[in-house]
């Protein structure tokens, strides 16, 4: 549902459909669809008695919680084994990254095809969204930097927030909800603390509007999606900051950030390499590399792990995030 909705409403432009066989080779291996850039292959994987119950028909109705949201006109059932794409999608040869298990179909069979009869109406209804067409309005006539991130706005964060109010007209908060992690928080309590967290900012400067899609956590391939994605929504500039859409181990610290700033040319967005922020017991501040010349043993990283965990449990730390949002 979510890759159809970002399908329609062109976060995902030049992708209008699911891509059939050789347009799925081709964004694999050229990092293209349709001679226009596009890195990431967005699949619909089906099962054997999914095949065999779909493959007479031409068009196939879509619900959503027995809401209809489209028609799809198939273009093709195919079978591919996108093990031999692994590495080339994922920069790991481990079978069992969640992102692989995610878009591989165990019978090694897709749909694709286009949507029809779609309205991006009954996704904002669905979604309780803002029209994408609004948002894209307001940010495309300023300089705007977008900000991803798949948790709720930390005290690492927010001097990422402010160091990019400095430097720019509009800083752009798109957190990533829908699909995430299992132990991701729900979405309800992130978008509820983001709409608290921007009331600390001046109107205007700090929009926010969540980025309802599916996470592969794909490290570098999915970062330039990523960009892509706020590209098309109007942003001149990314943060892409400490293993971005990474993983456990899978990834370097800057691996992501290193992988897209090869790629700004051809998607036309700027990345805002940041280096990570921490706590220096030293400065007493927030602070990253460029600005402290303290040892190791002084620094506290934000991990959004760590993050993650203490909101589980309920364990609040005042240097990690403010207690209003904590709650
Ligand atoms: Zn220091």
């Amino acid at each position: 549902m979510l890759n159809i909705y970002n399908i329609v409403s062109k976060k995902f432009h030049p992708l209008d459909c699911f891509p059939n066989l050789k347009q799925t080779k081709t964004i694999i291996d050229n990092y293209n669809f349709k001679k226009r850039f596009f890195p990431f292959p967005i699949l619909m994987p089906i099962n054997r008695n999914e095949f065999n119950s779909l493959k007479s028909y031409k068009i196939i109705e879509i619900f959503y919680n027995k809401i209809k949201i489209c028609d799809l006109r198939v273009i093709e059932i195919f079978e591919y084994d996108l093990s031999n794409d692994l590495y080339k999608l994922f920069f790991t040869n481990d079978y069992n990254h969640p992102g692989f298990l995610k878009i591989k179909s165990k019978d090694n069979l897709y749909i694709s095809g286009k949507f029809l009869n779609t309205n991006e109406r009954v996704f904002i209804n669905i979604l309780k969204v803002d029209k994408l067409s609004n948002i894209k309005k307001i940010l495309d006539k300023k300089n705007t930097v977008g900000f991803h991130t798949r948790n709720i706005p930390h005290l690492g964060h927010e001097w990422i927030h402010r160091y990019c109010l400095i430097k720019y007209d509009i800083l752009f908060l798109n957190p990533i909800v829908g699909d995430t992690k299992n132990d991701d928080f729900n979405e309800r309590k992130l978008i509820r603390s983001f709409k608290k967290y921007i009331k600390l900012y001046p109107k205007n400067r700090v929009i926010f509007s969540p980025h309802f899609s599916t996470v592969y956590f794909a490290g570098p391939r999915e970062t330039l999606l990523h960009l892509l994605i706020r590209k098309n929504l109007g942003c001149k500039s990314m943060v892409v900051g400490r293993d971005h859409s990474g993983v456990k181990n899978y990834y370097g610290k800057y691996q992501s950030q290193d992988f897209a700033k090869k790629f700004e040319k051809k998607i036309g967005i700027k990345v805002e390499d940041v280096k990570e922020p921490y706590f220096c017991s030293v400065c007493n501040l927030i602070v990253n590399i460029s600005l402290c010349s303290h040892s190791e043993k002084y620094k506290t990283y934000f991990s959004g792990t760590e993050v993650r965990k203490k909101l589980k449990n309920n364990v609040f730390d005042k240097k990690l995030i403010r207690k209003d949002l904590f709650t």
